[in-house]
């Protein structure tokens, strides 16, 4: 992370909400752009988040958004089996209700090609400056760029991929079809158990939580101000400004605000009348330190939605979306089928190598169309919103980071992001 000595707005303050990926990608390029930078986070600096123990999968892959044909009787089908990947906490919300009508009015074709260059492009943007990120910090996060598997178990599976990765020939990506003997060769050190994958090609990985902590402390060694164990309260507002922002019970007077609180972020937008139609996506994964076998690229399981991460000499599975779960209560059959899964395509992981493995549980912020909250609202003239972005977020933050540091300094107009509107509910 080079750093640059500030060029521009260097009277600038701003209070970034949420200390995780997003909003740590956010300062980064903020204090490049010359602003002074307050990140405010309820957690301790060492306390895990979501953007600690996902997978790292750096995606231009995923652009398809969540909301997609299909996705709803697949959804229904998995709701059966409380082992699936999918899951809806059913409890009487209007929230939670509102928010699955929406999901299913946007399960459309239209709606992937709307969004789908929108997705390829914040991707792709955020690949080229993880690169950036990896030259300037000697990579200390095991960045890699061997693109990612979907591992297909059946020919069926291997059909509805060759389908997607024909879409993303369309779109420019580099992605190609293998058969089995053309995984194994480039996987020689892992037995597999598949019929073969779409490689993409453009797709990295890295370890989030090496990443996150890099950061932090290159942002230390800036100056920019933490406040951790502090949560943000309350707001004033002047007109269309936001005037205080309090934080345990102390009011601070930025030029700037920027909401990067995940999940939570829907809470805190609600106080300043903005309406984030959000859930919470529960998921899991589990670290093995020291694992039997160590595959060279990241996967997933196109049947089984089970993602595993190779990071350093560590091996990381990650899985379910459970819309409307709660933090730290794992579902041990939930968990169980993500173990039970594994050894269906890689047969030498066995259940037996998880037992004392501790899980990991995060909460992806999930708009109902699968498109991240990115800009202003028309309501505020200083604060910037960056959220929403489900199961992307890592492989989006600095993309997203650049994007808020040009809002922030050039104003509204500064881009403009299809499908991430923030009022668009
Ligand atoms: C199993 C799993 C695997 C995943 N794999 C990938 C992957 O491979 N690639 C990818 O791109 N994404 C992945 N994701 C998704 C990714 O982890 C999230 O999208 C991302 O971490 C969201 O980052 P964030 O900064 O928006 O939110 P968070 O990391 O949740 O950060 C928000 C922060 O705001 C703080 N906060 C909340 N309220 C307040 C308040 N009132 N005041 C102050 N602070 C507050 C919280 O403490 C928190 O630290 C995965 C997620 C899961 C669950």
């Amino acid at each position: 992370m080079s750093s640059d000595s500030p060029t521009q707005n260097s009277s600038r303050r701003v209070v970034v909400i949420g200390g995780g990926v997003v909003g740590l990608c956010s300062a980064y390029y903020l204090t490049k752009a010359g602003a002074e930078v307050t990140v405010v986070d309820t957690r301790a600096p060492q306390d895990p988040s979501c953007s600690t123990g996902n997978n790292g999968m750096v995606v231009p892959s995923h652009f398809v958004p969540l909301a997609a044909p299909g996705m709803v009787s697949k959804g229904i089908k998995m709701m059966l089996n409380r082992r699936s990947p999918f899951f809806i906490r059913p409890r009487a919300s209007i929230d939670l209700i509102r928010w699955c009508l929406t999901f299913m009015g946007n399960s459309t074709q239209a709606h992937v090609e709307k969004c789908a260059t929108t997705l390829r492009d914040l991707n792709l943007e955020s690949r080229k400056l993880f690169l950036e990120i990896s030259n300037d910090e000697s990579n200390d996060f095991n960045l890699q760029k061997r693109g990612l598997f979907m591992m297909c178990a059946t020919q069926q599976g291997l059909d509805a991929e060759g389908a997607t990765a024909a879409y993303a020939k369309t779109l420019g990506l580099d992605v190609e079809m293998l058969d089995i003997a053309g995984v194994r060769a480039l996987e020689p050190n892992i037995e597999i158990n598949a019929v073969g994958a779409a490689h993409y090609r453009d797709d990295c990985h890295l370890a989030p939580d090496n990443f996150v902590e890099k950061l932090r402390l290159h942002l230390e060694a800036l100056g920019v101000k933490f406040l951790w164990k502090a949560k943000v309260e309350a707001f004033a507002t002047s007109g269309r400004k936001i005037t205080d922002v309090t934080v345990n019970g102390t009011p601070h007077q930025p030029d700037h605000v920027v909401l990067t609180a995940g999940v939570w972020s829907k809470e805190l937008a609600k106080k300043l009348g903005i309406n984030l139609m959000m859930q919470s996506g529960k998921g899991y994964s589990l670290t093995l330190d020291k694992p039997i076998a160590l595959p060279k690229h990241c996967a997933i399981l196109s049947e089984g939605k089970v993602a595993i991460t190779p990071m350093g000499d560590r091996l990381r599975f990650g899985g379910t979306m459970e819309i409307g779960g709660k933090k730290d209560v794992i579902d041990p059959l939930r968990l169980q089928g993500v173990i039970d899964t594994i050894p269906s395509v890689y047969p030498q992981f066995t259940a037996e190598q998880f037992e004392g493995v501790n899980p990991w549980n995060g909460l992806r912020p999930c708009s109902p169309d699968g498109m991240p909250y990115l800009g202003y609202s028309q309501k505020w003239d200083n604060l910037v919103v960056a959220t929403g972005h489900s199961m992307m977020g890592l492989s989006m933050g600095p993309a997203t980071g650049k994007i808020v540091t040009d809002f922030v300094t050039l104003g509204p107009s500064a881009r403009t992001l299809n499908g991430c509107e923030v009022d668009r509910y």
